[in-house]
């Protein structure tokens, strides 16, 4: 992002402290959703990072990646990929499970939508400890996917998140301690 729309797009984005649980930070991106400019701003970033990458499918992590993944689909005239919660797609699945401070969560992908050997470029809004991205990625492998990267709007940098998605391209829009 160009200085002038990453500061736009940054006040976009609300700080709800103690949000969904206590000591969390929580990084609300549904203003920046609800305005036509700072949507279109990140759509568009994300956009040129697939271009650069070479991409013949977006995949995106529930829920939110969903918003940013999809528009990005369209906007390069491919399809989508969601990659769900477990228990949320009909089967047959491919599914990997991670941990997480308590307890584990699994992501799937619907069988069959993902043509193996694609390159898949997968969005999220939040990188933080990176687990969900690194079991996306694992997911994509997993399917016959090629991971031309992960790309985020946010990454909370103290959590070292990046350190998970080691070998892969990660780009991230806006950087917060
Ligand atoms: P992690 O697996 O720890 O990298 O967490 C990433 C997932 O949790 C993403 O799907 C984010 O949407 C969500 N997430 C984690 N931390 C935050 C935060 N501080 N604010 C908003 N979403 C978050």
């Amino acid at each position: 992002l160009v200085p002038e729309r990453a500061t736009r797009v940054r006040d976009l984005i609300a700080d709800v402290p103690n949000f969904p649980s206590p000591g969390v930070l929580f990084k609300d991106i549904t203003p920046l959703l609800a305005d036509a400019e700072g949507l279109a701003d990140v759509v568009e970033a994300f956009t040129r990072l697939a271009l650069a990458d070479g991409v013949d499918v977006v995949a995106g992590m529930e829920a939110r990646g969903f918003l940013l993944g999809a528009p990005v689909a369209h906007a390069l005239g491919l399809g989508f990929l969601p990659l769900r919660k477990a228990g949320k797609l009909p089967p047959p699945t491919h599914s990997v499970s991670y941990d997480l401070e308590y307890g584990s969560a699994a992501i799937e992908l619907r069988a069959g939508t993902l043509t193996p050997g694609a390159r898949v470029l997968i969005i999220d809004d939040v990188l933080a400890t990176g687990g969900t991205a690194a079991a996306a990625a694992e997911l994509v492998e997993q399917c016959g996917g090629v991971v031309s990267g992960l790309a985020f709007l946010i990454e909370l940098e103290a959590l070292h998140g990046r350190d998970r998605l080691q070998g892969h391209n990660v780009d991230t829009l806006l950087r917060v301690d």
